[in-house]
């Protein structure tokens, strides 16, 4: 099937490639020309695994082309997927204007019958907007169909949480619109759920906020766990074997950031607040989130009573590992904590410093894990990379000015640090 794509970024790039492995032909767009020369010239803008082979093959195999022109991919495709940005406004409702500009870019160019297909997370009743706005401008009377198909993807394994999802889910109105939409995922083996587009829309944001209630409530419990001397990683084990909770989420930690919960979370509250409902709960699941931070903040001044001058080691920069997207990350809060306080910074991240040095210049950026420990006053974990869990600690001791650890990601065992000298402090245990 012809498809297109409008926005190449974590959502978009990943679909493209993904729909031209399955055997469809992709045009994606993007209206960043850097970002499109970057692909067209066979690299990557950000990091994912896999991602890059997967666009490497399809490119030369001709099942994937990139392009600045919204009427390319209009021309040759029936299917037309949105995955532009939602970011939030300062109110907390998210900025539509991405794919209401897309949807207008589109009807303005059609030539005969499109699917235009909602990918990025937008509120419920989006559909509507889109509707319209494609009504607005499509002069000729073209007939189209509006859809919603949420992307559950995890930025880190994109590309396996596309092709082998928990479920699909495609919101749409029309026979037509469902019968080539699930056409377009035979080749996908996972479950597919077929809604109204208002109840696709509403499944999005309902996921992503179960998701962040659940580590608000972990953390809820690691703040528990501190104060009456429980373990949290025994007690969210001993929670989440029970089928109908499950372990997944169920890990405490300095809260959670990314460009989805934060600002999903916010809509959320947004738009059931517009719809009548005072979704308190969700309120109080931000709240925590904040709060954790805070306290994770409090446990490293607690340790340097005198930030001052101090100089804090951080290991790990993106919002989780597998990643280089800093966008809402924790490390940015709690880095801007210290600073406040007078400490200054060192760091490292495996693939995210090229974004962090875009919005936090003045830290100094290390090579490596060790070059972070040496002469640091403390080391802060904030990421939980799988090269920081084999690091040799023995060799962090002797470069750290002070052999203190503050692991906000449980990533070592608090026996074990104590009994290698350590000052060790961690999430609920
Ligand atoms: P992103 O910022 O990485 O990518 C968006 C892209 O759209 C950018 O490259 C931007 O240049 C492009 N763009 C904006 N306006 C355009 C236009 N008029 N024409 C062409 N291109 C345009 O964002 P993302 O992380 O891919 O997220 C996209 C959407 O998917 C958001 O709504 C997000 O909430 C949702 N989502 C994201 C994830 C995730 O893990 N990142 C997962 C599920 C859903």
């Amino acid at each position: 099937m012809k498809i297109g794509v409008i926005g190449a970024g974590y959502v978009g790039l990943t679909t493209s490639a993904c729909f031209a492995h399955i055997g469809h032909s992709v045009i994606c767009v993007d209206n960043d020309e850097e970002k499109i020369r970057t692909l067209q010239n066979g690299k990557i803008p950000f990091y994912e695994p896999k991602l890059k082979h997967l666009v490497t093959k399809n490119v030369k195999s001709k099942r994937l082309k990139f392009t600045t022109k919204t009427i390319e991919a209009v021309k040759e495709s029936v299917i037309l997927f949105i995955a532009v940005s939602t970011p939030p406004k300062k109110t907390g409702k998210p900025n539509l204007s991405y794919v209401t500009n897309v949807a207008r870019e589109i009807s303005s160019t059609m030539n005969e019958y499109k699917i235009i297909v909602e990918k990025s997370t937008v509120p419920v009743k989006t559909g509507e907007k889109v509707k319209e706005t494609i009504n607005l401008y499509n002069k000729n009377n073209i007939p189209f169909d509006v859809a919603s198909n949420p992307e559950f993807l995890r930025e880190g394994s994109a590309v396996d949480d596309f092709l082998q999802p928990d479920r699909i889910v495609i919101g749409v109105e029309s026979k037509r619109a469902k019968d080539i939409l699930l056409e377009l995922y035979k080749p996908i083996n996972a479950p597919i759920l077929v809604t109204d587009i208002k109840s696709a829309e509403l499944i999005k944001h309902a996921s992503n906020a179960f998701l962040a209630m659940k580590i608000s409530f972990i953390n809820a419990i690691s703040v528990i766990c501190e104060m009456s001397g429980a373990s949290i990683e025994k007690v969210a084990r001993g929670i989440g074997l029970d089928k109908r909770i499950g372990l997944n989420f169920l890990n405490a930690g300095v809260g959670y950031g990314g460009f989805c919960f934060p600002k999903d979370l916010k809509a959320f509250i947004q738009i059931a607040a517009e719809l009548g409902y005072d979704f308190r709960l969700l309120k109080e699941v931000e709240r925590i989130n904040e709060e954790q931070k805070q306290r994770f903040f409090n446990k490293v001044a607690k340790l340097l009573p005198n930030l001052k001058n101090k100089q804090i080691g951080i290991l790990g920069l993106s919002f989780k590992p597998n990643t280089d997207d800093i966008r809402f990350a924790p490390s940015i809060d709690i880095i801007s904590r210290l600073q406040t306080a007078g400490a200054k910074i060192k760091a490292f991240d495996p693939y995210a410093m090229n974004n962090a040095k875009k919005i936090m210049p003045n830290i100094e950026y290390c090579k490596n894990p060790y070059q972070v420990a040496e002469n640091s006053d403390a080391l802060v974990i904030i990421t939980e990379w799988d090269d920081f869990k084999k690091l040799d600690l023995n060799k962090i001791k002797k470069l750290l000015k002070r052999p203190i650890v503050v692991d906000g990601r449980n990533i070592y065992d608090p026996k074990t640090m104590g009994k290698n000298g350590f000052i060790y402090q961690s999430i609920g245990r």
